[in-house]
């Protein structure tokens, strides 16, 4: 067993959420004993000659940030979607899961894991929708444990590929050794030292009723606390109501996280308040690939909502950029109307605290963690962010407002140090080495882009024999999409 560590944050600029979730900057010096934020006051001395001292004087300590949906194996891929909608993603993005091997997912994820670790992300819920065979789940749990992150791990039944040419989808959505890992890694969890429950991620939804309700009853029995499933409303995804499906299953409770919820209707949001179900947008893919708008700032889904960032594929991996997004374009398509009208908004519409909360509270209560992580607290894990008030960027606005500071202001750069359950995994301005389980050795972050590049490689070499237009195609059969429903221009 590890001994026990001690981190003494001196003289920090803390952001604390009052019972209101207002957040108060607050002077004052930190204590974190092993794994747990022990003491928070104005004099705090180093329980013992080991413990760490960091001078936090011109520091700002946020909590770690909690991203709500996120695909983390998907590092090869960064950068190859920058001109997608959703069509062209599923078959040049989701589906080339297909040629990742079991160490390709493993270099993945960890370059995942890692770019969010470096950019405050403590806690992440991973759809993990590679799952090949069993070895790719492993891996992939192997991966995220060696980053240091914490996470939900979201095993899932993944739509897998039988062929690309002619393209066929395999039959079984919900094979023998699917389910067998899914009673054997739900025995085992957690993993990484406890950082790593196992969730489980479903978009089985087109599946009877009776399999639908058995499966959820079958991983509710199993002990397993968070379920997450994509749903938009749209031309490409189909317009019926998941959160309706689940409501008149007797499925939908405190433990289901949709993805986007783009176009949810009224009565969902009314049915996932009701339930304290949750919801994660993600504003760059939504924004980008005509999902529809984030429902993050509308007004019936604010008790539910939370932030992702779904693709870092296909945007950056940082929370700091989708809080500003959403804030951004929240109040872009508020002020709008005045704007055609000759007229003016008296008030701007939502605030930077409105969008730092999705980021940091809201996200622990979406996956059942309110009480552990998001906010800083005597008791709560010690998940931590620390700023640079006096970088370029955060200087003056950090004296004046540190959580617009954060939410306006910061980059990734401005990020000093991240300790994630006590332990820190960036500092000065730089990710620590990974120590890999498998190996016993530690690697540095170069190591890992090292091997990421020569994986990349491999798969796009691959990825340039398929015929993706014939994919293409064959994913709108697969989906039942309607191709008169696909236009040029309105
Ligand atoms: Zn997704």
């Amino acid at each position: 067993m590890a001994p026990v560590t001690s981190i003494l944050l001196q003289n920090g600029t803390l952001l604390i959420h009052d019972y209101k979730d207002h957040v108060k900057a607050l002077k004052a010096n930190l204590l974190v004993v092993g794994n747990i934020i022990t003491e928070i006051g104005p004099s705090i001395s180093a329980p013992s000659s080991e413990t760490i001292v960091i001078d936090c004087t011109d520091k700002i300590i946020s909590p770690g940030f909690v991203d709500t949906h996120h695909h983390l194996w998907q590092t090869q891929l960064k950068g190859r979607h920058a001109n997608d909608l959703l069509l062209d993603y599923f078959p040049k993005g989701n589906f080339t899961s297909s040629l990742f091997t079991p160490k390709d997912i493993f270099w993945g994820e960890l370059g995942g894991c890692m770019e969010a670790i470096d950019s405050g992300t403590t806690m992440v819920v991973d759809h993990a929708h590679m799952n090949y065979s069993a070895e790719h789940s492993t891996s992939a749990i192997s991966a995220t444990a060696s980053s240091g992150i914490r996470s939900y791990f979201c095993y899932s039944p993944t739509g897998r590929i039988a062929s690309w040419s002619p393209f066929e989808m395999a039959a079984s959505f919900m094979p023998d050794w699917v389910q067998a890992q899914l009673v054997d890694l739900a025995a085992k969890q957690p993993f990484g030292d406890g950082r790593i429950r196992l969730g489980f991620a479903f978009d089985g939804f087109f599946l009877p009723k009776d399999m639908i309700v058995g499966l959820y009853e079958q991983v509710r029995g199993l002990g397993i606390k968070l379920i997450t499933s994509h749903y938009c409303r749209n031309a490409i995804m189909g317009t019926n109501s998941h959160v309706a499906l689940l409501s008149s299953y007797g499925l939908l409770k405190d433990d289901i996280l949709f993805s986007h919820a783009n176009g949810a209707l009224p009565e969902d949001a009314v049915q996932l308040a009701a339930a304290n179900a949750h919801v994660s947008s993600t504003p760059d893919t939504e924004l980008q690939t005509a999902m529809g708008s984030p429902v993050c700032f509308r007004p019936d889904m604010h008790k539910v909502a939370s932030l992702g960032v779904d693709c870092h594929a296909n945007n950056s991996g940082d929370i700091l950029s989708q809080m500003r997004l959403a804030l951004q374009n929240a109040r872009g398509a508020y002020n709008q109307p005045f704007v055609e009208a000759g007229k003016a908004p008296r008030v701007v519409s939502n605030t930077v605290e409105d969008a730092y909360n999705l980021g940091t509270i809201m996200g622990a209560r979406a996956v059942g963690m309110g009480a552990e992580i998001g906010s800083i607290a005597v008791g709560k894990l010690a998940d931590l962010v620390l700023f640079d008030g006096q970088s370029p960027s955060m200087v003056c606005a950090a004296a004046h407002d540190p959580v617009a500071a954060i939410v306006l202001h910061a980059s990734v750069r401005d990020i000093d140090t991240v300790i994630v359950d006590g332990q820190i995994r960036k500092a000065g301005g730089k990710l620590k080495a990974v120590e890999l389980a498998e190996e016993g050795k530690l690697r540095e972050w170069k190591d890992v882009a090292t091997e990421l590049l020569k994986s990349r490689e491999r798969i796009e070499e691959e990825a340039g024999k398929l015929d993706m237009e014939a994919a293409r195609k064959g994913t709108m059969a697969a989906f039942h999409i309607d191709p008169a429903n696909i236009l040029d221009h309105l």
